[in-house]
């Protein structure tokens, strides 16, 4: 018998017709042999309703108190499903992350998992049951309800495939599988039949949102296999492994976009040693995260100094550096929400020279000004104004013949 841990997202079941058709999955997979343990999203759109009754209530709802709220989106969806399953005559027990032991540590929306007990899962599937066990969420020493961050189901499912050395890890999800592109963006987006741990890392971290960042981390770590397939259709989907020499190696996987962040630039700053920290220690003090950087080569004795921060950052991160720049003697602080980052990625690139050249070509002939640039052994990202975020997304997509043979 193999164990397979399967996740459904929240639009898999964001109706009740829609959790039948889960139950229906999961009682055929059953039937096939297979020991299963089910992870759930809360129905679509839920986590963000219960977000906005919170914030009609506060601007700062204590982080703790979010938590206990967030919860219950998944909490109605495991009963709801072992509902299901029970009226189709599939026995199935339903588990909250505290109920199971998701262990976490205290940071309340942005828990780590650091244990999971499956004792009693292991119990139940030994009793012939289905196990659904609510994402997202997990409890830390104390006893306080914890969450994961957004998209954190993903998580849920890659660490129970891990804790209990699942064969497989199914994430299933409204697209049927990791394509090259967004499909909501690039309609000719190709579905690619593997992709490597490490370029799904950079993917997700460069705003793939298709899996959690911290799932791919997970996976790799543990060495879970992990598959992501639509829920709605059969297919084989997407396997996300380990690098294989028999792997066919595309020079780029694929185009990722990410519109959640905003840049900020100290201008005039005296140019001398030093200014990196005394701008960026405030921050980091602040625990704002910064992701791209540059430094400008100094003209008359100063400099500019540019980075970008997550946009819900960006007020926070504007106050401390208008501060800063007086300390420093800065001439002032500029600052633009409206930007967005495009990278490429592939691990093709490590053995091909050329690839950033004709990335800037491509965006040059669409007139698409480049603001910042990073680059590392697998990625290029580029900076560039949001107004550009869908033709350059097209553009490289094209240019790194991605699209599908047939539209
Ligand atoms: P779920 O609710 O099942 O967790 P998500 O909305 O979190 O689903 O993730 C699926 C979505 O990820 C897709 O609808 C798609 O728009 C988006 N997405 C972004 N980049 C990609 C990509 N490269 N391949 C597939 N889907 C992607
Ligand atoms: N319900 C949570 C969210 O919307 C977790 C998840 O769906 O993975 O972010
Ligand atoms: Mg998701």
């Amino acid at each position: 018998m193999a164990l397979i841990v399967q996740k459904y997202g929240g639009t898999s079941v964001g109706s009740i017709e829609r959790i039948n058709a889960v139950a229906d999955r999961v009682m055929a997979s059953r039937k096939a042999g297979n020991d299963i343990v089910v992870v759930v999203s809360a129905m679509s759109g839920e986590t963000d309703r219960l977000l906005g009754l919170a914030s009609e209530i506060s601007q700062a709802p204590a982080a703790r108190e979010l938590d206990v709220l967030l919860s219950t989106g998944e909490q109605v969806t495991i009963a709801l499903l072992c509902i299901a399953l029970n009226e189709m005559g599939c026995p199935a027990i339903s588990y909250t992350g505290s109920q199971v032991r998701i262990l976490t540590d205290d940071a309340h929306n942005k828990a780590r998992i650091l244990d999971i007990q499956d004792h009693n899962i292991r119990a139940n599937l030994a009793e012939g049951k289905v196990v659904v066990v609510a994402g997202f969420q997990g409890v830390d020493e104390k006893g306080n309800i914890t969450t994961l961050g957004r998209g954190g189901s993903d998580t849920t499912a890659v660490a129970l495939a891990a804790a209990m050395k699942a064969h497989e890890c199914h994430i299933y999800t409204d697209v049927d599988g990791v394509y090259t592109a967004d499909p909501r963006i690039v309609s000719r987006a190709r579905r690619l039949d593997s992709v490597t741990y490490e370029e799904m890392l950079e993917m997700a971290s460069l705003g793939s949102k298709v899996l959690q960042i911290r799932s791919v981390e997970f996976a790799q770590k543990f060495h879970v296999q992990l598959r992501v397939l639509s829920s709605f259709e059969d297919g084989p989907g997407t396997l996300i492994t380990e690098e294989d020499e028999s792997m066919e190696q595309a020079l780029i996987s694929g185009i990722a976009q990410n519109k959640d962040e905003a840049k900020l630039t100290v201008v005039g700053v005296p140019d001398k040693p030093g200014i990196a920290h005394s701008i960026l220690g405030p921050i980091a003090d602040a625990n704002i995260e910064v992701d791209m950087i540059v430094q400008n080569v100094g003209v008359d004795n100063t400099t500019d100094f540019t980075f970008t921060v997550h946009r819900n950052d960006y007020d926070k991160a504007l106050g401390i550096l208008n501060k800063t720049a007086k300390t420093l003697g800065a001439r002032e602080v500029t600052g633009d929400k409206g930007i967005v980052k495009i990278s490429v990625v592939g691990i093709g690139m490590r053995s091909h020279a050329g690839i950033a050249s004709k990335m800037f070509n491509a965006l040059a002939q669409e007139g698409i000004n480049i603001m910042m640039i990073s680059t590392s052994e697998i990625k290029i990202s580029v900076v560039v104004d949001e107004k550009y975020l869908e033709l350059g997304v097209r553009t490289l997509h094209s240019e790194f013949g991605l699209e599908q043979e047939s539209a």
